[in-house]
């Protein structure tokens, strides 16, 4: 059977519900294909950054009441080198602007929350096979021969491994790939935050990261090597690197708890352009990658949605093309912007030379550009500026 809309949503992840539940809104049809079930997508734990930009995007919409009421505030974050705490507060230089912490499955849960009270189609275990007639009007076909969606227009919002991407002829798009040589450790512990803010410490052994996630979870991030597995990493080697990682010279404390999810993040910075071919366009992950330093990945998926959403709309109420067709050069000056801010990140954080003879070296110039940044205004200024998120 093939059945019919406008506008069809590959991917129910942030920037797939943030499209479809502004597009509802302003009439358009929708529907959204997610390949799991709700229970899933609702818990699946990832980023919890939210920068103001992006806060101040859910705002404008209505949409940040339970970010704004659950939500932390974070005006402050620490860097730790050699024993020694560095933490920068935000204020007096962001003028009021912070980030919050609201992890991202609380706010796709939201979304989903919203478009279905709001009679939104959204059709879970339902994964879309491929994409085809994409110059002209799009079809998508689904999974195990359940049917087919032709659509006006097909928004690819399902992430690093979707079918979108790979559904553009290779030659009308091209893939600018980077990848680093060591990878993260993510381990997510029933533990009370042991900061209130980011730590990110500088270390010779590698980074380690903290973030807190709910008054009673936390998250860390063990810099370690790219061939290493979780069978290298025991759990009291987790807590022992992590304490020799975030020691410092005065008292602290480091609350451990039960391990509840580990995993090995790549390190990879990927950008596809363009970021539209014929009538599918490409949003979020699915046309972009940055590793989770700095925290920009999810916000800048929904920068992409709103933008596209807004261009849709102008197309479909009003019939003025012009701000959908500027969707993949407008947004793409903002990716290599946040990929530029990441990759300077990524080298102040990690020890760079990871496991070679260069990396004593290197860490003493990782640490000279965090005493750069911590003692000069108008270094930390423009720090601020990228990673609060208002330029
Ligand atoms: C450990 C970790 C920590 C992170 N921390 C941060 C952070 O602090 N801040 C931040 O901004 N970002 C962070 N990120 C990055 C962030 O999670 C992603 O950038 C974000 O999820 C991208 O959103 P998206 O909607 O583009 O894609 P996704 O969230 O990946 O959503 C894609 C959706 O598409 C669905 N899908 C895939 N294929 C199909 C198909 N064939 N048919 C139907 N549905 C399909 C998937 O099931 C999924 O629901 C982190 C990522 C990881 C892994």
């Amino acid at each position: 059977m093939t059945e019919q809309t406008r506008v069809g949503i590959v991917g129910a992840g942030p920037a797939g519900m943030l499209l479809a539940v502004l597009l509802r809104r302003a009439g358009i049809e929708c529907v959204v294909l997610e390949r799991r079930d709700r229970e899933y997508i609702a818990n699946r734990a990832r980023g919890a950054t939210v920068e103001h930009r992006v806060v101040e995007l859910l705002r404008r919409h209505g949409l940040a009441d339970n970010l704004l009421r659950t939500g932390a505030v974070e005006d402050a974050v620490e860097f730790r080198s050699a024993g020694r705490r560095h933490p920068v507060r935000y204020e007096p230089l962001a003028d009021g602007r912070s980030h919050y912490i609201y992890p991202q499955q609380f706010l796709v849960r939201d979304l989903v929350d919203i478009y279905l009270a709001e009679g939104g189609d959204l059709r879970f275990d339902t994964p879309a096979e491929a994409i085809t007639d994409l110059t002209g009007r799009p079809l998508i076909r689904l999974a195990d021969g359940r049917g087919e969606l032709r659509c006006e227009v097909v928004a690819g919002c399902d992430g690093e491994y979707g079918v979108a991407r790979s559904a553009v002829p290779g030659s009308a798009l091209r893939s600018y790939d980077y990848q680093y040589d060591y990878a993260w450790l993510s381990v997510l512990a029933e533990a009370p935050p042991s900061s209130d803010c980011v730590i990110n410490a500088l270390h010779e052994s590698g980074a380690c990261v903290h973030v807190r996630r709910t008054p009673t979870v936390s998250r860390f991030y063990l810099q370690c090597g790219r061939q290493e597995t979780r069978a290298d990493w025991p759990d009291d080697r987790i807590w022992k690197e992590i304490g020799i990682r975030l020691a410092v010279d005065e008292p602290w404390t480091l609350h451990t708890g039960p391990i509840t999810a580990t995993g090995t993040v790549r390190m990879r910075s990927l950008v596809c352009a363009p970021m539209r071919y014929g009538s599918l366009f490409l949003v979020g992950d699915a046309a972009h990658i940055v590793p989770p330093v700095g925290g920009k990945g999810f916000n800048l998926a929904l920068a992409d949605a709103e933008e596209l959403a807004l261009g849709l709309i102008d197309r479909f109420t009003s019939g003025d093309h012009s701000r959908a067709d500027a969707y993949s050069d407008l947004r793409l000056a903002r990716i290599w912007r946040a990929q530029e801010f990441v990759h300077w990140m990524m080298d102040l954080v990690n020890t760079p030379g990871y496991g070679t003879p260069a990396a004593a070296f290197l860490h003493r110039v990782q640490a000279a550009r965090l005493a750069r940044l911590v003692d000069s205004p108008a270094y930390l200024a423009a720090f601020l500026e990228d990673y609060v998120g208002w330029w």
